[in-house]
Parts: C-alpha cells; structure tokens; sequence
C-alpha cells in the first residue's frame, strides 16, 4: 500500500484517496501552474490511523521521510537547516471540502537554529521573527491544546507597547520579546519546551491534523452537510512560499465569479505582506481583489488568465487561495466554489451560453433544495424601514431575530424556537453550531471570504459582514452604531442581499422568479421525463402551484374542507344520524359547500388533472375530544344546566365513545368508510361531477380524477367504483353535459401493492400514498415514531435515513416496484404517480424516476425542486 504521494503523482480524479485539496494539487502541479511542491499522505492512512488506535501505520514513516527527501532535493533548501532551512505547512484537506472545519500549520521546520538559518538566507529578520512567532502561536494551538486566545492576548499587549495597529508593524525587538512570552505561555500549558527537532514537530502536526477529523466541530459540520464520518482526512506537506516578506509580497482569496449572484467577474481579497490565514480570520479587513491590478499588474493579470485556465480546465466555478513572494505568484488551492442558490442557477445557464457545460450538465450544478432559498422572502425596498449600518453583502436573503453575541446562546435559544441573529466581531469554525441554528450573521470585521460569508453561504443563510460601524462590546452584551446602542434581545433585520442592517423586522416580498430561474427549469422541463404535480387543497394553493410550474393536482385532500367553521355542524349532524335518511339530509347541506371547493380548484387547474380524495380519516376527528365533552357535561350537571343541552351532550359522548378506536390509524377509515356510508362518498362524487359540468358548460376544461383511499382489494374498488360510475351518468343526465372523468385509487398499504394486478383492473390510475405506505410497512405509526424512538435509529445508524423523508428502497421501495409491475401487467398504460411527501424530496424521485412513475406530487413550494430533480434524474 502507497500511503504517500508526491503532488506529480497525484489527480483531479483521486479524491477519494488524497481529498479534493491534495488531489487539486497536484492537478495544478500537473498542468504547469506554480505550486510549491509538497506530499499528500493518503485518507487510508488517516482512517488506518485511527484503526491502530491513534498510531501511523506500519511503512508510512518510512514513506514521508524518503518523500521529504526528495521534496528538500527540489527546492536545495534541508529541513531544519541553520542556513537555509526549508519550512513547510501542513494542511488538512478531507474528499469534501469542510472550510475552516480542520486544523493547518504553517511555518513548520522553525527552531531557535532554523531560525537564524532564515534570516541568514533571506537578510529579513523582522520576516523571520514574524514566522517564527506565527507558527509557535499555530503549533501550540493546533497540535498541543494552547489556548489561542492566551497567544492573542500577548500579542496585543506588544502591539498595545509599541503603540502600533498591526503585526506586521512590530519591530524585531519586540518580536523577540514575543517569542519569549510564546515559548513561556507554550512550557506553561505543556510542560514541555517548544520541540527543537523539525521531524518530530511535522509527525506531531500530522497527527494534529488527522485528530482534527474527528475535533467537535468537524463533527457538527458533517453531519449538518450530511458527509460521512468514515472518510479521513488527507495531509498535504507543502514547501512554503511567503506572502509576509514585505510590500512586494501578500496572499488573497479569490472566486473567478462572484459566490454571491454568479457574475462574471473576478472576485476576491487580498492582503499586502501577510500570510494565508490573515485574509480569512479578518485580522485585517482586506481589500476587493481589483485593486491588486493597481498594487501589482503583472501579479493580477497572470492571476486572472491563471483563473480562467483552471475555470476552463475545470468547467465549473473555482475558489482559488494564492500567495505572492517577492513578486512572484504561486497557487496555493483551488476547488469548486461553494455558492448560493441564486449564484448556482447563474453560473450554470452562463456556463450553457458559453458553450462551456451542456444543459444536462447545468442541470447537475444547482441542488435542488438550495432552490428554496430562492422561494424565500426578499426586504421590500420600497417599504419604509430604518437603516442603521451597512456591511458587505456576503450572503443575500432577508433575516429577522433577535440579537445575540454569542454562538452556544444562538444554538440554545435557536432550538427553542426562537429567531436570533448572531452577532459577531468575526466567526470562528468553533462558533458553526450556532450558525447552524441562527436565522443569519451580521460580523464587524473580516471580507466577504470571512468564515462567516462563506459558511453562510454554504448555509444558505443570509449575512452581512464587515460592518465596521457596529461597535461590539460582549462584556456588555450589546452593540453601538453612533448613538444608538443594541442590546441582546432587541429585533433586527439584515439584508444580505445589500449589505443593509436595520433596526426591527422589515416588510418582505415574494421573490421574482423570472431571468435565470426561468430558463434554467425551463431546461429541466425538457430535459425530464417525470411529471410534476402539486398537492393542494384550495383554489389558491392551486394557483400558487401552477405559477411554480405544476401541471396539475396529485392530491386534493377533501377533510381539510369538512372541519371549516360553517360546515362542521353538518359534519357532526351527519355522523350523529341515526338512519341513513337523516344522514343524506346532513349530508345534502354539505354538497352546495363541496361543490364550490371543487369548482375553485379545477377551474384554477384548468387544463390539467386534478386528483381528489375522497374522505380518508376516521370521522371521530370531526366530533370533540372526549376528555372535553365530559368536563362539559359534569359542569353543566353541577351548575343545574339546561337538561335537554346535558341530553344532547350526553348523546354526543355516546356517539364519541361508539367511535372510539383502539388504533385509529389502521381503523375505520379511508374506502372503509365509503363502503359503511356510501352515501358519503355519493355526495362528494356528485359534488365533483356537478362542479365539473358547470365548468364544462362554462367553456372550461376540468380533468377530474376520483381517489378511492386506502384500498386493500380489488373488490372495495369496484363496489364504490361503480357507485361513482352511476353518479358521473346521473349529473351527465340532470345537466345535459358531457365529461370525462377517471376513478383510481392509492396505493398505501402492502396487501394493495402485493394485488397491484387484481386491483388495476378497477383502477384507471394508481397514486403511491407513501406517507401511509411507510407507516403500514415499517408497522410504525409515524408521529410516535418520530417523536419516540426515531431519532435512536438514525443516531445509533440502525436506520440510514428517516423513511418519512426518503423513501426506504428496500421495503417500501420494493413493494412500489411490485405495484408498478402488477398494475401495468393487467394495464400497460395505467397512470402511476406519488403523492407522499416523499414526492417532494430529491432522492426519492430519482426512486420515482427509475420505477417509471408518471408524476410525483408535493407542496406548492416544492414544485421547482421537483422539476429540477426530476431532470437529474433523467440525465
Ligand atoms: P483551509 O483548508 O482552512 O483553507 P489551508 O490548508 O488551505 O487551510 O491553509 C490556509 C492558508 O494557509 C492558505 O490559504 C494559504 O494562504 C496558507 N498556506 C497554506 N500552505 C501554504 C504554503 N505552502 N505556503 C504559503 N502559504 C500557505
Ligand atoms: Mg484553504
Ligand atoms: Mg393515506
């Protein structure tokens, strides 16, 4: 086994083995670019690692000391010289990139001897110092648990001696009086001195870094991006270029479009004499990177066709890291940009224009659940609001919280419920769990590659950053701008589309989904070949659909109407009934109410099927909860109450208790119901079909399908089939119209999959109730899952995913395929569709799409998603 590649050894392609920093590497390398040469220790030794119980395996020692050779061979400089010493940096670089995530060191090689050995070579002590200092402070913190702030403090009191702003100013005198106070606060924590031997800092740094895979917030990361654990971090060995020489050096940050909203345009920071971490940690607020055409124009020109080279060679968007030494550029990373919703679906249809990617391709660059991040309110400009500051835009949306300073208050009172902004001078990887929770960021300091601005972006979440008007004061708990002073617990809104910070919540409007959005989905319309339908209960939930792009209803849910206001006493009434004449009288008031809901939703589909269920839940859910009505009536009976309302009461209970069920969710309900009271589901096809004729005489096209729930034999199908079949003839005789029509049923428990066949033959479509289909697989009741035991199973990785989100391939997956088997066996063109919520969620359309459904149907909002996932999954 080959634990240890040089950077000419490696590939674009090779993540897996040398993670995407090394493997980009050493692409870079591949293609001529100029990149320090360096060594990747592989993700197997990093896993083996752990498998012998934190110890290198067996031969990688070896493997690392002949590579450092050969890397000392290319650059003439040795390792710990007292001459000319060669100084690597040691970075962790996991197959995904986890920005920030994990710990690198830089400077490595540095010892009192080296150290002369460097200002010797390169005639610059105060340079030498600076390293020097920079890497005990890294070193210490990274490797050996030095509390970083305990560094920050000592530097700052030198920097407060001197009476200077910025390290870079600190003369050589109090950088050596720096290094001694280091050295000091390092034996205090460690109760060691600083290691002297140049080998043995590098193998303390290396496990450093592969320790750092595991550090708590790497952890948190993960399982936030949904990346497993079980992959390793590589370790990149790099021979150091040196951006901290003077004012012809310095180190930047750079995407070759802008993360933000996709434009084409470089965009980036950089820094004048500093070193890589300075830029990101917002030590100093940086510069935009256009201003380095004026600093260095050879510098910035080479940078810019050096982008546009790895954009090419890459075909996607690239964050580009690189350091300047002494008027010559070096590249030091490059990977695709992480980017926000709204930059993807630039990116992606530019690229197309460019002829750079295909539209399949496109379709691969925006995940679709990034795409809510696009259906959420927007600020309304025009509203009126107060503006109290303004930062950098560093991630758009619109956020509303209340204030807090600190990243374990943002998680606490984030899981409560509660809308906070999380307000910070800077964010550091330590604070991600209160990023995770907070609805957005607002920093003092630090560019829009700060870690805030891009684990918001990665995030999807809205932050301002760099706002230098704000003065924070932790102590305190509050901030000032001007006069004002912000405390925590007080409103504010953020604007990360603008920058702006503003005092209590904004207005906010629907966003425009015209330009890019449009196009781009349009490409997915014509790209997949799965339909998408929406499920929606009301004319405007139907329009909503529509306007997203639904083409058509997979799901009318018909109970949501009966527990209106106005209507439930003729609910009640109805189940009250004690003949079946009294029942049609109750239920003769609810057709007028039945028929318009009907009548507003097909007429807002027009031109596309809508698919209406007919009543599915246990009907004691329309009656009062028992607990309640006894209460009621023993008050009543203390208190001398009316007798005949104490009798009508107590028939209620009687009636509740009657329909009282041990286990509602496998009882009396869905097509159960419509066989016991058909005169129920006779009204709400006569409902439909009138609805229907009235739209058809009205010139409109309504596409009605009738829903038969929960259906576990063919028999029940064809009993209320033919009940609906009659109605359909009766309406189209009273009115004289004529319509189409299809009756259909879900398929929602295992016995209906399994007789898919026999049950088609009733059936002129079938639609996957999933939600159902699960609970009744799995033998779950879905709330007391979730609620109970649920979470166990995914913690522990008895289950791999929560079934209620993706469909579970292997059960409730294969009982679909033997639906869909059996159903076209007897009906080789029956519609098949989805209408769990699953229809919804990406991964289990790809499930949909290679079961060959015809459509999937989810919430309004969902539709785009839908689309876009539909098309990847046909590309
Ligand atoms: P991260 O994964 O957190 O971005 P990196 O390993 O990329 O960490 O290192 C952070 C920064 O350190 C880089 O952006 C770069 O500026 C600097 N750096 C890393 N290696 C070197 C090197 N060999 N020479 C000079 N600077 C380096
Ligand atoms: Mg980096
Ligand atoms: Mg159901």
């Amino acid at each position: 086994k080959k634990y240890v590649y040089l950077f000419n050894e490696g590939k674009a392609d090779m993540k897996d083995l040398l993670g995407g920093k090394g493997a980009n590497l050493a692409e870079m390398t591949n293609i001529g670019l100029p990149v320090p040469p360096g060594l990747t220790i592989t993700t197997e030794a990093c896993n083996e690692y752990y498998v012998f119980g934190e110890k290198f395996p067996p031969g990688m020692e070896a493997e690392l000391e002949q590579g450092l050779k050969i890397l000392e061979g290319k650059i003439g400089k040795k390792f710990g010289d007292n001459e000319n010493p060669l100084l690597v940096s040691v970075r962790s670089g996991a197959k995904f990139s986890m920005p920030g995530m994990m710990d690198t060191i830089l400077n490595l090689g540095l010892t009192d001897t080296s150290v002369q050995g460097l200002i010797k070579s390169t005639n610059n002590e105060r340079f030498a110092l600076d390293c020097y200092r920079r890497f005990i402070h890294m070193f210490g913190d990274v490797a050996m648990g030095v509390p970083h702030h305990e560094y920050e403090e000592i530097l700052a009191e030198e920097k407060e001696k001197e009476d200077v702003q910025f390290d870079n100013q600190l003369t050589v005198k109090a950088l050596h009086t720096l290094l001694d106070r280091y050295k000091a606060l390092y034996r205090k924590h460690t109760g060691e001195d600083f290691p002297q031997n140049p080998y043995q800092q590098l193998l303390l740094a290396i496990k450093a870094v592969f320790g750092s895979w595991n550090s708590d917030r790497a952890i948190v990361y993960r399982k936030h991006n949904r990346i497993p654990d079980d992959l390793g971090t590589a370790v990149n060995v790099q021979a150091m270029v040196f951006g901290n020489m003077g004012d012809d050096c310095g180190t930047g940050v750079a995407f070759t479009r802008n993360p933000a909203t996709g434009e084409r345009k470089l965009y980036g920071e950089y820094l004048i004499n500093a070193q890589g971490e300075d830029v990101v940690a917002g030590i100093r607020t940086p510069l935009p990177i256009s201003l380095l055409e004026q600093d260095m124009p050879d510098i910035f020109q080479q940078f810019e066709s050096i982008s546009q080279l790895l954009e090419k060679h890459y075909r996607d968007m690239q964050d580009i890291e690189f350091t300047v030494e002494r008027g010559k550029l070096f590249m030091l990373q490059t990977r695709n940009g992480k980017r926000t919703a709204a930059a993807a679906m630039r990116v992606a249809v530019d690229m197309v224009h460019e002829g750079l990617i295909t539209k399949e391709e496109a379709m691969l660059r925006v995940d679709p659940l990034q795409i809510n991040q696009l259906l959420h309110p927007q600020i309304d400009v025009n509203a009126e609001f107060q503006v109290i500051a303004t930062g950098l835009p560093a991630s758009p949306g619109a956020a509303y919280g209340s204030v807090v300073f600190d990243a374990n208050d943002a998680e606490a009172q984030g899981k409560a419920g509660k809308k906070v902004i999380l307000v910070r001078t800077e964010t550091t990887p330590d604070d991600i769990h209160g990023l995770v929770m907070a609805q957005g960021v607002l920093t003092s300091r630090g560019g829009m590659t700060s870690h805030a601005a891009v684990v918001a972006r990665g995030m999807g979440k809205p932050a301002v950053c760099g706002c230098e008007a704000i003065k924070i004061d932790y102590t305190q708990k509050l901030f000032t701008v001007g006069d004002l002073t912000v405390k925590e617990g007080d409103f504010i809104s953020i604007d990360g589309a603008t920058g702006k910070v503003i005092l209590g919540e904004v207005p906010t409007i629907a966003p425009e989904l015209g330009g890019d959005f449009a196009e781009y989905l349009g490409w997915a319309d014509e790209i997949r070949t799965l339909g998408v339908r929406a499920n929606a209960d009301n004319p405007k939930d139907a329009q909503k659909a529509r306007d997203f792009g639904a083409a058509g209803i997979g799901l009318t849910r018909t109970e949501h109407m009966f527990m209106e206001q106005e209507r439930l006493p003729f609910v009640q009434k109805m189940i009250m009934a004690d003949t079946i004449e009294e029942r049609e009288e109750a239920l003769s008031h609810l057709l007028p109410f039945q028929q318009e809901d009907f009548y507003g939703i097909l007429k807002a589909m027009e031109g596309y099927p809508v698919c209406i269920r007919l009543l599915d839940p246990p009907l004691h859910e329309f009656l009062p909860n028992r607990e309640e009505l006894l209460v009621e009536i023993t008050k009543l009976k203390c208190t001398g109450g009316d007798s005949d309302l104490i009798k009508k009461k107590e028939k209620l209970m009687k009636k509740v208790d009657e329909l009282h069920e041990f286990n509602p969710m496998l009882g009396h309900r869905g097509c159960r119901l419509g066989i016991t009271y058909p005169e129920i589901y006779a009204m709400q096809a006569r409902a439909i079909f009138q609805a229907v004729a009235q739209l058809t005489k009205e010139g409109i096209k309504a596409i009605p399908e009738v829903e038969i729930p929960l259906v576990i034999h063919v028999n029940e199908l064809a009993f209320l089939r033919k009940q609906t079949v009659e109605i359909a003839e009766q309406v189209m005789e009273e009115t004289g119209v004529k319509f189409e029509y299809t009756v259909g049923t879900m398929i929602e428990v295992p016995r209906a999959a399994l007789t898919a066949d026999e049950i088609a033959t009733e059936a002129d479509f079938f639609s996957f109730g999933t939600n159902d289909l699960t609970q009744t697989t799995f033998g779950f009741s879905r709330d007391d899952a979730e609620g109970k035991f649920l979470q166990h199973y995914l913690d522990y990785k008895i289950l791999k995913e929560n079934p209620f989100v993706t469909i579970d391939p292997k059960g409730v997956g294969q009982l679909m395929e033997i639906a869909v088997k059996g159903g076209r066996s007897s009906k080789p063109d029956l519609l098949i569709g989805i209408c769990g919520e699953h229809g919804g969620d990406p991964e289990s359309i790809q499930t949909c799409h290679q079961l060959g459904l015809n459509f999937v149907s989810c919430s309004p909002f969902r539709v785009p998603i839908a689309r876009l996932a539909a098309a990847q999954a046909a590309v």
